[in-house]
């Protein structure tokens, strides 16, 4: 069937919505799904510019919401109707898959960053040529398929216009920061870059129990978002040093824990000079293909 998608013809080149897409025809596991929003993650951004690259032209969007409207005779978790939130591929069946750890799947690249569905066929044509595909979602269009362990049924009272990124963007940060560092009660943590992937980490540090939850961006509204949602403390790197910022707030120490969302060179490093002893700091965002 024909869609209307974002198309990135080429390294750099901006999005260009066409409706001439062909969506390939959907597979006996496959959810058909209208999408209602997608969110926007940098990996998008990263793989638009050319830091990280599957090939173009692509169909990028990977936080996509939306409402099935046809299944595959092999799926049995979702019917016509359902609302759904769309993530990535884990295979259920590696070593990692079957440890608890999808995130760590074996079969990751293949599933998720190859550019065609998992049996090499091309997800989207536009005059019988193929257009890689992210994830096997491709949430920039209007409509997709995507495998039925891509999309998780979300609750019909909730907006699905807000769910996107809890499919990237906050499992992200929150499962960095629950499943990875585990902070304890009493423990210190600073997450820079108040983006979706750094407000949930931030969020989950609280939850865990951390009493010092600092905030670093450059951005005031941001900042005041991070409050809003359980900082601690925020701290505005334009105007001030974070290392010297983040040491005063602790009695000198330095935080137990910091998370990374920027991906700036400088400011992973400054994630690891703001630690006390024995802290540890996650990064995780995408690098500039430079780095
Ligand atoms: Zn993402
Ligand atoms: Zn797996």
């Amino acid at each position: 069937m024909k869609i209307k998608a974002a198309v990135v013809d080429k390294k750099g080149a901006d999005f260009e919505i066409r409706d001439d897409v062909e969506l390939a025809p959907m597979g006996p596991d496959d959810l058909q799904v209208h999408m209602v929003a997608s969110g926007i993650c940098h990996s998008d951004e990263a793989l638009r510019i050319g830091d990280a690259v599957i090939g173009y032209p692509i169909v990028l969007g990977h936080e996509g919401s939306g409402i099935v409207e046809k299944v595959g005779p092999e799926v049995t978790q979702f019917k016509p109707g359902d609302h759904v939130v769309m993530s990535f591929y884990a295979c259920g069946n590696c070593k990692n898959c079957l440890r608890g750890i999808p995130t760590q799947c074996l079969n990751y690249a293949h599933n998720n960053l190859s550019g065609t569905r998992p049996d090499g066929s091309a997800h989207f044509t536009e005059n019988g040529k193929p257009v890689a595909d992210m994830f096997d979602q491709s949430s920039f269009t209007t409509t997709t398929v995507v495998r039925e362990r891509n999309a998780v049924k979300v609750d019909k009272d909730l907006d699905l216009r807000k769910l996107g990124p809890l499919g990237c963007g906050y499992v992200t940060g929150s499962g960095t920061v629950l499943n990875t560092l585990k902070p304890k009660p009493g423990d210190t943590i600073a997450v820079t870059g108040t983006g979706a992937v750094g407000l949930a980490a931030m969020m989950a540090g609280k939850i865990s129990g951390c009493t010092k939850v600092i905030a670093i961006d450059i951005v005031d509204s941001r900042l005041a978002l991070a409050k809003e949602l359980g900082a601690t403390d925020i701290i505005n790197s334009k105007n001030e040093d974070p290392v010297e910022a983040v040491k005063k707030l602790t009695g000198g120490l330095g935080v137990d824990w910091a998370v990374d969302t920027t991906g700036v060179k400088a400011i992973m490093e400054d994630t690891i000079q703001m630690l006390a002893q024995g802290g540890t700091t996650a990064t995780i965002a995408v690098t500039p293909a430079s780095y």
